[in-house]
């Protein structure tokens, strides 16, 4: 514990935003409300927190995601 990740690799934060509690990488389902549209994606990569469950997306992840909804 204590020791980040992101200092050796550069690329993303793999400490939790809320608790700092250490992040996993999983596959989740990811919901978003847009326009009055519930849309439930499957099976999106995230970062999810050991600790607390909080689940966190690449900005690639997010930019797929953004995407997606926008067709
Ligand atoms: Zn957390």
């Amino acid at each position: 514990m204590g020791v980040g990740l992101a200092d050796s690799k550069g690329e993303v934060n793999v400490e939790c935003l809320y608790c700092k509690g250490t992040l996993v990488r999983e596959k989740v389902s990811y919901a978003a409300t847009r326009k009055g549209y519930h849309l439930i994606i499957d099976d999106v990569p995230a970062w999810v927190c050991e600790q607390c469950g909080e689940p966190l997306f690449d900005e690639e992840t997010v930019d797929a995601i953004q995407e997606m909804l926008r067709s």
